[in-house]
């Protein structure tokens, strides 16, 4: 039998790339060394988001007594979380082999190696295919001298599945990974050093949100920025910066991800860097039939582009003559509070656009709520007034910034944001207020 597709991983980019190809009738066929639902699944998004709502529930009691609830908090269960991190990650986990195992694709827990553009072997077995997709992932990296030993020094993908909370921690890196992390163990009480290179914590996004971020996160976590980490001393348990040193019993080292290969790849004739396999606008790459998707790829590493690339590849595995979109991909870090981004910085906005704020402080839910930390500010286009971006920080910022994202990708003007009756008392009144400052 020829399948009409082989999927090579099932991370978020895999699974959802054969889901949409069976959907259409075409017959797949997925290969997983490891565990289906990839590192978001297993190793990244969903076990560390359930961490954070175990820090947020901390968080939360710590101001009970504000709200007239007197409650006292007695300890924290760390085997009790850890197993709940686990149990979500298992049940999702379960979830995708079901809806894969309905769709019919036929999965094959075995490494996978591409012999040529129509042939892939997988436990001493050959399987004709018409294409290919390339959806292995990424795997995290050290960088320069600094590198992982998965004891001392971890990786974010070995601190999601570690069964036990650092006492104390030096994370290296305040990108998505390390500001997560950081947020997380603050909040469960360990002794946490943040250390960053570049002169603010998450350096890509807006200098809005590094600014708020820290003052928040420096009432539990000791943040250095500017500062490079040299070297790392495993036996004295010692991380050194050019004008300090921080002794520690864990290191988490958050300092970005690189591109997973399967085996064959290059032998075929497929072209990769160190970033990643450079692919079209059609998640082709260079050879014909071989399709690469997700973080395998140059492209943004998160499983909502992954998500999209797959659908891409899939349309055109099966004759269509789809194409990728990332120029409204959103983002969000998962701290507390949280943060959720589409479209340009303020920094890098067209000249004279038009920037409108909005305050948690001046919105009625948030008061609530008692979040007083946190804003949202949008940049329109002088001219048309569509909205270009959106940046919110603070509680729901995540939810929040779907509203933000249709807008942007739809081409949605300020104005008509503003003339949208949105619920009250609601946090999403607060891209509406934005506009209407943005506007003034
Ligand atoms: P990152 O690239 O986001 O951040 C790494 C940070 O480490 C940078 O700010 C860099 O300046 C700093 N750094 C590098 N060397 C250093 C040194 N020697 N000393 C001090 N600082 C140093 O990488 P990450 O946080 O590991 O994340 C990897 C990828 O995973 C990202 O592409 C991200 O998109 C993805 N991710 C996304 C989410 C999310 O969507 N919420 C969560 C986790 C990870």
């Amino acid at each position: 039998m020829t399948y009409d597709a082989a999927v090579i991983g099932a991370g978020p980019g895999g699974y959802e790339c054969a889901l949409k190809i069976a959907a259409k009738g075409g017959k797949v066929i997925v290969f997983e060394r490891d565990l289906v639902g990839g590192v978001c699944t297993n190793r990244g998004c969903i076990p560390t988001k359930t961490l954070a709502e175990s820090a947020n529930l901390v968080d939360k009691i710590a101001s009970a007594s504000s709200f007239g609830v007197e409650v006292e908090l007695s300890g924290i269960d760390n085997i009790k979380l850890l197993k709940r991190r686990d149990r979500v990650s298992m049940i999702l986990r379960k979830g995708v082999e079901k809806l894969l195992s309905d769709a019919g694709v036929e999965l094959v827990y075995s490494e996978a190696e591409i012999v040529s553009a129509k042939k892939v072997m997988a436990k001493g077995k050959s399987y004709g295919v018409k294409n290919i997709v390339v959806a292995t992932g990424s795997v995290a990296c050290g960088v320069g001298s600094l590198e992982l030993d998965h004891e001392f020094v971890i990786s974010g993908d070995d601190a999601a599945t570690s069964h036990k909370l650092p006492t104390k921690v030096v994370i290296i890196g305040a990108g998505f990974i390390g500001c997560e992390y950081a947020a997380i163990y603050g909040s469960l009480g360990c002794d946490v050093t943040l250390i960053e290179a570049e002169d603010r914590l998450l350096p890509q996004e807006d200098k809005m949100i590094s600014e708020l971020l820290e003052q928040v996160l420096s009432k539990r976590v000791a943040i250095r920025t500017s500062a490079r980490v040299e070297a790392i001393d495993a036996d004295e348990k010692i991380v050194s910066c050019a004008n300090e040193s921080f002794s520690c019993d864990l290191v988490l080292l958050a300092v970005g991800r690189k591109p997973v290969y399967p085996k064959g790849l290059g032998s075929v004739g497929v072209k990769f860097e160190a970033q990643g396999i450079p692919v079209d606008v059609q998640m082709k790459t260079n050879v014909n039939g071989i399709y690469a998707i997700g973080d395998v790829t140059t492209h943004q590493q998160l499983a909502h582009a992954a998500y999209e690339a797959a659908k891409v590849a899939a349309d055109n595995i099966l004759g269509g003559t789809s194409s990728i979109d990332y120029s409204t991909l959103p983002r969000c870090v998962f701290t507390q509070p949280e943060v959720g981004r589409v479209g340009v910085t303020e920094e890098d906005a067209p000249e004279g656009a038009l920037i409108g704020v909005a305050s948690y402080l001046a919105n009625g839910k948030a008061r609530c709520m008692g979040e007083k930390f946190g804003f949202a500010k949008v940049i329109v286009d002088k001219e048309s007034h569509t909205l270009l971006a959106a940046h919110i920080m603070g509680a729901r910022a995540s939810d929040l910034i779907g509203e933000a994202t249709l807008a942007v990708k739809n081409r949605i003007t300020a104005e008509q944001i503003i003339a949208t009756i949105h619920p009250h008392p609601t946090l999403c009144e607060l891209l509406k207020s934005a506009c209407v400052d943005a506007l003034s």
